[in-house]
C-alpha cells in the first residue's frame, strides 16, 4: 500500500486551500513488510511519516528522485533518525551524492543537530539497490527525467501491481520526440502513474 505524505512542490503550503490533499512537500511510502519501508523522496511529508508507529527494528530505504530542497527538507525532522533501532539506507546513491545533500543540511549551522549526532544506523552510497528488494519480491527500475540537475523516475513492480513515480518531470513540447517516447515507454502498462510536471 502506498501512502502519500506530501504532494506539494517547492515549499510547504499550509492553510485551508490545501487542506484536502495536505500542504507538505514530496514524500510517499510503500510498506515492504512489517519492518521494512520504502520511502520515495524526503520532503516535509516525511516528518508526518516519522510520527507513525513502526515495528522495530525497522529499515527505511530512501529512494530520492533528486535533491532539490523540497525533496530533502523533511529529513532533519524525521523522528526515526534519532532511534538506534532504525536503519536508514540511501539507495541510488552513487558516490554518496544524494546522502551528502540530505545529511549536509545538518551541519550545525543550518540545523542545530549534526549528522554525527544521529542515533539511527545510516548507510550511504548504495548503488546496486535492486538486491535490497529481492527479499520482498519487488523490482525497481529508474529512468532519467528532464529536470534541472540529475533527476530520476522510478518504477516499482510487485505482485500487486506496477507503480511509476515521476515527479518534477519537464515534458518536452514535442510529443513525438525521442525523449517523450522514452518517458512514455517507461510508464507503459503501469497500474498506477504518479506524475508531476
Ligand atoms: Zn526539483
Amino acid at each position: 500500500m502506498m501512502h502519500f505524505w506530501g504532494v506539494r512542490g517547492s515549499i510547504p503550503t499550509p492553510g485551508s486551500e490545501t487542506a484536502r490533499y495536505g500542504g507538505n512537500t514530496s514524500c510517499i511510502s510503500l510498506s515492504l513488510d512489517e519492518t521494512h519501508t520504502l520511502v520515495l523522496d524526503a520532503g516535509s511529508g516525511l516528518r508526518v511519516l516519522g510520527q507513525q508507529t513502526f515495528a522495530k527494528p525497522h529499515v527505511f530505504y530512501f529512494l530520492l528522485s533528486h535533491v532539490h530542497w523540497d525533496h530533502i527538507q523533511g529529513f532533519p525532522f524525521f523522528r526515526p533518525i534519532m532511534d538506534p533501532d532504525v536503519k536508514i539506507i540511501f539507495l541510488n546513491d552513487e558516490g554518496a551524492t544524494v546522502s551528502d545533500a540530505v545529511l549536509g543540511q545538518m551541519d550545525g549551522v543550518r540545523f542545530p543537530i549534526t549528522r554525527n549526532e544521529l542515533k539511527a544506523n545510516i548507510v550511504c552510497g548504495s548503488q546496486d539497490y535492486q538486491s535490497a528488494f529481492d527479499l520482498f519480491g519487488v523490482t525497481c527500475t529508474e529512468v532519467n527525467m528532464l529536470h534541472e540537475g540529475a533527476c530520476f523516475g522510478f518504477r516499482v513492480t510487485r505482485d500487486d501491481g506496477d507503480w511509476v513515480y515521476m515527479t518534477d518531470n519537464e515534458l518536452p513540447a514535442d510529443v513525438q520526440s525521442d525523449e517523450m517516447h522514452r518517458l512514455v515507454d517507461f510508464t507503459s502498462s503501469a497500474d498506477v502513474l504518479i506524475h508531476d510536471a
